[in-house]
């Protein structure tokens, strides 16, 4: 955990960066210090109005032209994948950065009562888009000369705990990915791959998570971000294969 990390304000000057689920959340939060801190950000999502007002908000705050790439994990194929990777090679030739962070709850129920339609889109969207994604990019990250992979993980994902189902699982999956991916691509050098569980952060999704809950005991995105630009930066070059916390357990 980096809570207390300075980013120094040029930490990713010209560096290219891609956030999935930039539009609202933890991910719009670091789309926006991202850019804050020099990074030309991609901003990926599904809902294209919410992308716009984060590429607004980033032009207004004079940090450098963001891009929109509109994309849904639900319904994206290979193709897209691959699209995507010419468009962004033309564009920029490069990636230095992907923060995995687009996700979905599904249903915190009884897995007796987990419906399977629900349970692979839920992985769809949360493990199986992204790492599909990621492998139509390497070509992009392998132009880079130090490229951050983040995945983000939760505390579900490192201990199971009942009813949260495919969300959990989709996490354990996303660990494990992280691991494969990282020592298979620590012989580059140039290419770092690990988790960060963000923790208990004030969202729309922890709000449907915990209904009941004081969201003004959470800290809000903007709070947990130094562990973000830590990782994402080249502060953290030399950490491969490893979990990382945003915030220390409450
Ligand atoms: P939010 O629900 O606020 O944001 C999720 C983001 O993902 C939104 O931008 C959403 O887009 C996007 N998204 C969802 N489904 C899709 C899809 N099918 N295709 C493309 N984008 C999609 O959640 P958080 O900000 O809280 O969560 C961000 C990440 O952090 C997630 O991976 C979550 O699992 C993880 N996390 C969060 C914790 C918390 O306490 N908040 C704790 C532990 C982990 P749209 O706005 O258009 O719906």
């Amino acid at each position: 955990c980096k809570i207390d990390y300075a980013a120094p304000a040029d930490l990713l000057r010209d560096r290219v960066i891609l956030v999935t689920g930039a539009g609202d959340g933890i991910g719009r939060a670091a789309a926006l210090a991202f850019a804050a801190h020099g990074a030309t950000v991609i901003l990926l999502g599904r809902t294209i109005d919410k992308l716009e007002r984060v590429y607004d908000e980033i032009e207004a705050t004079g940090g450098p032209q963001p891009a929109i790439f509109p994309l849904n994990f639900e319904g994206a194929t290979l193709k897209d994948y691959h699209d995507m990777t010419e468009t962004l090679d033309k564009e920029f030739g490069r990636l230095d950065g992907i923060l995995h962070n687009a996700g979905m709850l599904g249903r915190i129920t009884p897995f007796e009562q987990y419906n399977p339609e629900l349970w692979s889109q839920v992985m769809q969207v949360n493990i199986n888009g992204p790492i599909w994604m990621t492998q139509a990019l390497l070509p992009l990250l392998k132009a880079s000369d130090d490229a951050s992979l983040i995945f983000t993980s939760s505390s579900v994902g490192r201990r199971g705990r009942a009813y949260w189902g495919a969300y959990a699982v989709s996490k354990f999956a996303t660990e494990g990915f992280m691991e494969v991916l990282a020592e298979e691509l620590e012989h580059l050098g140039t290419i770092r791959v690990n988790t960060l569980n963000p923790g208990a952060t004030r969202t729309k999704m922890r709000a449907t998570a915990y209904p009941g809950e004081d969201a003004d005991t959470l800290r809000t995105p903007e709070e947990i971000m130094p562990t973000y630009l830590w990782l994402m930066g080249p502060d953290s070059r030399g950490h491969n294969g490893e979990r990382f916390d945003a915030q220390p357990p409450r």
